[in-house]
């Protein structure tokens, strides 16, 4: 096995050879790759950019310098890991020594992404990183989305998540703002390609999820990262990254909520059936959330979000 990575790579084998007044300005433009390539590796070394970062964006633009790096060379750039430890997790993710980042397939991908995550969480700097990441659920109609349009607007240092759905527009909604409005084609294309950290359909109508790349990039920006998704969507995020922090949205009373989910007025009077059904499902669910806020006051809920966020208590550890 270990032999293997000292093999010339395939990649390179094939690649078809310039004809010889090309030779230089291939022979330049390797020697600037290459460059480009260690710029990015060291990057990686010193902390700059998460290894997680790299990958997404050789998956985003299979052009990109990152796209072209082996996997081999990625992940000796990431401190400690030296050559065993990286011959054993090619072994362990039975990749070929020449495969480049922007080669991967799905599979591959997602294996290598949890590899990354699992490693990071190990090290610590996962554990620091992903406190930043909490989630705001609760029954429906309890006021989630007024809470985060609050933060949105009122909060700029904290990125709120933009969900995709297969629901049509409210009024006053935009695109790209209050949701990406996708078609049932374009959601399956982004299941499938890998692109959301949760989907759920909920209130058994719509399906909804959770783009995955703009959330890892504000975290290695060192953003704190806020979602307002729904129950299975906060369960979901915390079985992938378990140092999310929830926190659960609650109505001063029963009464209220049912109040405030009739007075919305955007659904028929079956879909408000079915969601009281699912609120009293989901209010079940409060004890397994970190924190829980009462939603009196839209902007003091919002604060007490904020502020929780901000609070040392929601990192464990020195
Ligand atoms: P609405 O259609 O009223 O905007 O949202 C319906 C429900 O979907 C809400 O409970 C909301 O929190 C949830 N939701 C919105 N975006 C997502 C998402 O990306 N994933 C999940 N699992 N639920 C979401």
């Amino acid at each position: 096995m270990q032999t293997n990575w000292r093999l010339p790579l395939v990649d390179d084998q094939k690649r078809p050879k310039p004809p010889d007044v090309d030779r230089a300005a291939a022979s330049r433009a390797a020697v600037a790759a290459r460059r480009a390539r260690a710029a990015v590796k060291k990057q990686i070394a010193t902390g700059q950019r998460t290894p997680l970062d790299v990958l997404d964006t050789a998956r985003q633009d299979r052009e990109s310098v990152e796209a072209r790096m082996r996997v081999t060379e990625f992940l000796l750039s990431i401190p400690a890991i030296g050559e065993k430890k990286m011959t054993g997790l090619m072994h362990h993710l039975n990749m070929s020594p020449s495969k480049r980042l922007g080669g991967l397939g799905r599979h591959q991908t997602e294996n290598l992404r949890n590899v990354l995550r699992e490693r990071a969480s190990h090290s610590g700097v996962r554990g620091r990183r992903h406190n930043r990441l909490f989630v705001l659920a609760g029954p429906t109609a309890v006021g989630k989305g007024t809470v985060s349009t609050h933060i949105r607007e009122n909060y700029p240092d904290v990125f709120l998540s933009v969900s995709a759905t297969t629901r049509a527009p409210r009024p006053g909604e935009t695109d790209g703002i209050n949701y990406i409005f996708v078609s049932d084609a374009e959601f399956d294309r982004m299941v499938t390609e890998g692109e959301l950290l949760e989907s759920a359909t909920v209130h058994n109508a719509y399906r909804y999820g959770t783009p995955r790349s703009p959330i890892d990039s504000a975290l290695a920006a060192g953003r704190k990262v806020l979602l307002e998704i729904d129950i299975q969507g906060a369960r979901s995020v915390r079985q992938v990254m378990p140092d999310t922090r929830l926190i659960f949205l609650l109505p001063p009373s029963w009464d209220e909520l049912v109040r405030r989910l009739i007075g919305r007025g955007t659904e028929d009077d079956a879909e408000q059936q079915r969601r009281l059904e699912t609120a009293k499902a989901e209010l079940a669910a409060q004890d397994e959330f970190d924190f829980k806020v009462i939603n009196t006051d839209v902007a003091e809920a919002a604060q007490e979000v904020v502020d929780l966020m901000d609070a040392r208590t929601a990192v464990p550890g020195p």
